[in-house]
């Protein structure tokens, strides 16, 4: 592909980076600001462009990417240039009369050059807040965008040349061969966003080189729902949490447990949601984004052929046209392909329980996902279900949107990942805590004890 950087080069940006970053132009936070600035405006003058590369890439309505991505983006670089000051001051551990004497202290010091491999479904947000973070902590970066996004990457790679400090930010762009090279070099963090599978071979290329690591993933994110539920304004949260971006959130809704004698009502609401958002039928909706790829629209056509006569809202793909329609199934079972895999697309199934003690059983059967969404006006059935399971958020009543609250940590755990990011936490993500102490002389008239020769009369003392 054009716009791949060439394997050769790799190396040699590795290199200019830690030149870059070992000139020490980022100790400076007012040069942090500024390139916190220039990647604002890297955003704010191009946001145009960036629709035209969402538009590309994932055929996407102008609404979601100012609402999933620009927005946030932007949002995160005003928090980490307000906040920068405070973030990096040195900190002083407790008042201790042994220790405070010694002027023990936490110097809040850039990890170094590091690394952020981005997936495709949400190309500049995912970019745009690490970065943040890592600019903040004084850290160089180089950015690995997706493949299935090229015209994402073009761009990112255009702008990153124009605005941001070469001999600190760079975007590297390439499948998997070039990833790999990546990879093999040294790094003081590496973030890897995507599925689990890359996740364990990203993971085991940082043991080699010994980098520490962050890894996002995603899995089936389930949600229950209680019958004492707000079911108008729950329906229409779940299918847009579920809908938006084609279901190609690593926080989607993967499933919907719902007790088995509850299912007609269910449906019933989803199916009155569905249709104010599609009145003329998904087909003719200019409010959807379309699939990545072909591949992955085979294989979520796949997904819903194989479960054919449950389907009762849309259905119908088009893999030539990437497109699939906002799909629900009904009536689903542990052994439907459905449930074999994260489905990231725009499919929702919903599988009927007996009981909340099964559905509990049933997630907690399984690996712990990104987020477990909780849908009831029941302070009690929301505690059973947050008390009884583990997932990287536990929300209720709300889809997706969790992740931009200021404040709150952005991650899994488990197989959903581990590391946070967003806000602070991306700046602590890319910052090592170095330990300084400076001991006067005088300690010794306490501490002389710990010298040679040892007796027991030390030991008493
Ligand atoms: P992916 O794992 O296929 O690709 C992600 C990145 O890994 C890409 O940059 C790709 O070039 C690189 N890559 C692919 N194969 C590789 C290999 N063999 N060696 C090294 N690098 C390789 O993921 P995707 O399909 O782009 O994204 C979808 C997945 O990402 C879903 O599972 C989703 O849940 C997850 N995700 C998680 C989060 C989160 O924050 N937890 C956010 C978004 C997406």
């Amino acid at each position: 592909m054009s716009h791949y950087t060439p394997l050769e080069e790799i190396a040699a940006i590795h290199t200019a980076l830690n030149q870059g970053f070992r000139s020490g132009k980022l100790k400076s936070i007012a040069y942090r600001k500024q390139q916190l600035l220039s990647l604002a405006y890297l955003i704010k003058d191009n946001a145009e462009r960036f629709q035209e590369a969402f538009a590309a890439d994932l055929g996407r309505p102008v609404l979601e990417g100012a609402f999933l991505e620009i927005d946030g983006s932007i949002t995160e670089i005003k928090t980490a240039l307000n906040s920068v000051d405070k973030w990096a001051k040195t900190e002083r551990p407790p008042f201790s009369l042994t220790w405070t004497p010694m002027r023990p202290a936490i110097r809040k010091e850039p990890k170094g050059v590091c690394l952020n491999i981005v997936p495709f479904n949400y190309p500049l947000w995912l970019v745009v807040s690490p970065l943040a973070g890592a600019i903040a902590a004084g850290c160089a970066m180089v950015v690995k965008p997706s493949e299935l996004t090229p015209a994402m990457g073009a761009l990112l790679a255009e702008l990153f040349a124009k605005y941001m400090d070469p001999d600190l930010y760079r975007v590297v762009n390439g499948a998997i061969p070039e990833t790999t090279k990546l990879l093999d070099l040294p790094w003081g963090h590496i973030l890897y966003t995507g599925s689990g599978r890359v996740g364990k071979i990203v993971a085991g290329a940082a043991a080699k080189t010994l980098s520490p690591v962050s890894l996002e993933l995603g899995g089936k994110s389930p949600v229950f729902v209680d019958p004492k539920c707000d079911l108008t304004v729950g329906a229409r949260r779940l299918l847009w949490g579920k809908f938006v971006n084609a279901g190609q959130t690593c926080v989607a809704p993967d499933y919907v447990l719902v007790p088995r004698d509850f299912q007609d009502t269910f449906v019933a609401a989803l199916t009155e949601a569905y249709n104010a958002f599609y009145p003329s039928g998904p087909g003719a909706s200019t409010s959807l984004t379309h699939i990545v790829s072909s591949a992955h629209t085979a294989r979520i056509k796949r997904l819903i052929d194989e479960t054919k006569g449950k389907t009762v809202l849309g259905g119908e793909a088009d893999v030539e046209r990437k497109y699939v329609a906002p799909t629900v199934v009904r009536d689903v079972g542990p052994q439907d392909s459905l449930m074999s895999e994260e489905i990231f697309g725009p499919v929702l199934p919903i599988v009927p329980v007996d009981s909340l003690d099964e559905a509990i059983a049933f997630v907690n059967a399984r690996e712990h996902p990104l987020v477990l969404y909780v849908m009831s006006q029941d302070s009690a059935f929301k505690s059973k279900v947050f008390d009884n399971t583990q997932s990287g958020a536990a929300i209720a009543n709300e889809y997706i949107i969790h992740c931009g609250v200021d404040g709150l940590p952005f991650g899994g755990i488990g197989p959903s990942g581990n590391g946070y990011h967003t806000g602070k936490f991306s700046f602590d993500m890319f910052t090592h805590l170095r330990a300084v102490l400076d001991s006067p002389g005088w300690i010794d008239r306490i501490l002389g004890a710990r010298y040679p020769p040892y007796d027991d009369k030390k030991l008493k003392a």
